[in-house]
């Protein structure tokens, strides 16, 4: 291992007043508000990977304020409160991507959203619109919508889909480049005076009364005065005990289809699967919760059983009777645990995390960011 310069150890690898661990959405979006609380002190963000290697460049691109069924589930399991906190946050957090970076140079679209409901899932269609009526209430308060859901089954045949007896349309839904996002965001940190080393992994964290050691693969033992953890699945690998698990999400993408007629960002089933447009080709994500205890992995590579499954999903629901090849297909892992909310705790003085954005980082992680970054 190669002495370091003076140079070096008094630039790059100098005492900084806060790391940041992680280059995903999280990890930068605290950066920029570290940054901005306290232009004076030092910032510096590591990551393991090349490039931002996470879940954030590697996810459906969806906007996502949140589908019909998954607000309603999500009322069930954590109730009111929590699902209309977590939705307010996501709402804050698009408004906050929008007038931050523009529409145009992250591809930001606001195509609205729609939900596709199976013919059992509500055979009483008095009933869905009573539920619809009772959320649109719940939500008016944030969006300042008075229908925020609406049910527009007329568009079914127009999208050309199939086994769909309604559809909910959310005029706040929208898409984007997560790629152009993630790269915009890394150089909106760095020009406010972030220092950003890529190719940098984390092995072990060590807190003392003055600060934080942190070793890892360079050759020398960097120090903080406040570290924050923001690696999302693996910050378990750090600070463990974290109620985190790994949820592997799949996603394929289609050749271009002549004459496609889907525009915006799909769900169905909770949100459990999802598709949009990407130009003329289908982006479709999911199946997870067919295979639940298969996709609680780290590993990177897709697999057959989910695919298959997609693809099922694909010829049957979203593009029937059109031809198509399947010219892409990645995973993602995703954070997620028992609650739905994020982690943002304070471990000790110097050491804090923001992790477990489950599948809406996109939208959650400019909020996280500046609540962590306050806390800090
Ligand atoms: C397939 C899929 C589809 C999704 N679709 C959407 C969607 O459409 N809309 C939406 O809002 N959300 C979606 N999500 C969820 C969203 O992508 C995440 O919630 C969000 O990206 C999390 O951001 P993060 O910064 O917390 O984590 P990440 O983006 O995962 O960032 C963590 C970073 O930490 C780095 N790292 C890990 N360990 C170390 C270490 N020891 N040392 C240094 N660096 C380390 C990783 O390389 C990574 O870059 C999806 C997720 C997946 C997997």
């Amino acid at each position: 291992m190669l002495p370091l310069s003076v140079w070096e150890s008094e630039s790059f690898f100098s005492h900084k007043d806060y790391i940041v661990l992680g280059c995903g959405f999280t990890g930068l979006w605290s950066a920029y508000y570290l940054k901005k609380l306290h232009p004076h002190r030092s910032v510096m963000v590591l990551e393991r990977g090349f490039i931002p290697s996470g879940a954030s460049t590697r996810n459906a691109g969806f906007a996502c304020f949140g589908s019909f069924t998954e607000l309603v589930a999500d009322s069930k399991l954590v109730g009111d409160k929590e699902m209309l906190e977590l939705l307010e946050m996501r709402f804050r957090g698009l408004k906050k991507i929008r007038n931050v970076f523009g529409k145009q140079r992250i591809g930001y679209e606001e195509t609205g959203g729609y939900e596709l409901i199976s013919p059992t899932q509500y055979p009483d269609v008095n009933l869905l619109r009573t539920r619809i009526d009772q959320l649109n209430q719940q939500v008016r308060k944030i969006t300042g919508i008075q229908k925020t859901f609406q049910l527009h089954d007329s568009k079914i045949k127009g999208f050309g889909l199939s086994g769909t007896a309604h559809l909910i349309e959310n005029s706040l839904e929208g898409q984007l480049h997560v790629g152009k996002l993630c790269e915009a965001l890394l150089q909106l940190v760095q020009s406010l005076g972030v220092t950003v080393l890529t190719n940098t992994e984390i092995h072990k964290l060590e807190s003392s009364g003055k600060g934080v050691e942190l070793f890892s693969n360079l050759p020398v033992i960097l120090k903080a005065g406040k570290v924050l953890v923001c690696t999302n699945a693996f910050a378990n690998d750090l600070i463990p005990g974290l109620d985190l698990k790994p949820a592997r999400g799949q996603i394929l993408l289609t050749s271009p289809v002549e004459g496609l007629k889907i525009r915006g960002c799909f769900h169905y089933d909770e949100g459990f699967y999802y598709f949009r447009n990407l130009g003329n080709r289908v982006l479709l994500g999911g199946a997870r919760n067919k295979f639940l205890k298969e996709e609680e992995t780290f590993a990177a590579s897709t697999s057959a059983p989910v695919q298959e499954e997609l693809e099922k999903f694909l010829k049957e629901i979203v593009l029937p009777g059109r031809s198509y090849t399947i010219d892409q297909r990645w995973s993602g892992t995703m954070g997620v645990g028992k609650e739905k909310k994020p982690i943002i705790k304070k471990i000790n003085d110097h050491l804090f995390c923001a992790v477990r954005l489950s599948g809406m980082g996109v939208a959650l992680a400019p909020q996280i960011g500046k609540t962590v970054a306050g806390m800090m």
